[in-house]
């Protein structure tokens, strides 16, 4: 058996403690991702998906629990070690596409490899390949405002999958686009994810697309429960 690709284990976030307007948003949250799996996130706005996401991305800590990632503890490493692990094991997506808008579409994918020690003609020649897999290769030279909402969120696919991470997670990655475009975006990111057999975390409102993914779980007073 290999290792969960993620594991987290009692999962405690707290904002403002100690104060009035103080918010528990996880409460003990389990969640163990295996190889492959594609797990759906869904839970109503405001119950904490995007703060679930960003601790298991290693973007934010928690007060307790533990976060496992291919088998090994990042929860009391160094910043400077978990933002190395971050930059290896783990895609992130966001629902609105923070591309970097004074770079083209290629080099947005190329900047994550280029950070990560990859030679500038690797770096392209991975970028070219990723962006023509999920069908935008034709606008490689493109800066991000001259692209649509559907192709901005398909090449934040490709530079979350630059450095062939194992895990990716996604907040919302359609949330912003019209339903017809959602669908399309989302069948993308998911023959991506087949094909490189990589684990994913997806939060979606969209109940139709959750039932696509091989499991969901739900956020319910602060702990993940099966959906
Ligand atoms: P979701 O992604 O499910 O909409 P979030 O994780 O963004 O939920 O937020 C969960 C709760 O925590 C919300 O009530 C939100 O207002 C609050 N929250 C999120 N981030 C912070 C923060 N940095 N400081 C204080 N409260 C926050
Ligand atoms: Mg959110």
């Amino acid at each position: 058996m290999s290792d969960p690709v993620l594991s987290l284990t009692g999962i405690e976030k707290v904002y403002n403690a100690g104060k009035p307007n103080e918010i528990r948003v996880l409460r003990g949250a389990n969640l163990e991702l295996k190889a492959g799996e594609i797990v759906a996130l869904v839970a109503p706005s405001g119950a904490g998906k995007s703060t679930l996401l960003h601790i298991a991305g290693l973007l934010d800590t928690a007060d307790s629990g533990t976060v496992m990632i291919g088998g090994k503890d990042m929860t009391r490493r160094s910043d400077r070690r978990r933002t190395m692990a971050r930059r290896e094991d783990v895609g992130f997506v966001y629902q609105f596409h923070h591309l970097l808008p004074e770079f083209t579409a290629l080099e947005n994918v190329m900047l994550p490899q280029l950070a990560n020690g990859a030679s500038r003609g690797e770096a392209k020649a991975r970028a070219v390949d990723l962006l023509s897999r999920v069908g935008v290769a034709e606008r490689a030279a493109h800066r991000p405002a001259d692209m649509s909402g559907g192709e901005q969120q398909r090449v934040a696919f490709c530079r979350a999958l630059a450095n062939a991470p194992r895990l990716m997670l996604a907040d919302e990655p359609t949330g912003n686009l019209d339903p017809t475009t959602a669908d399309q975006v989302f069948n993308t990111l998911m023959s991506l994810a087949r094909e490189t057999g990589l684990s994913a975390v997806i939060a979606t409102h969209n109940l139709e697309l959750a039932g696509r993914m091989d499991r969901q779980v739900k956020l319910d007073e602060g702990v993940l429960v099966p959906a």
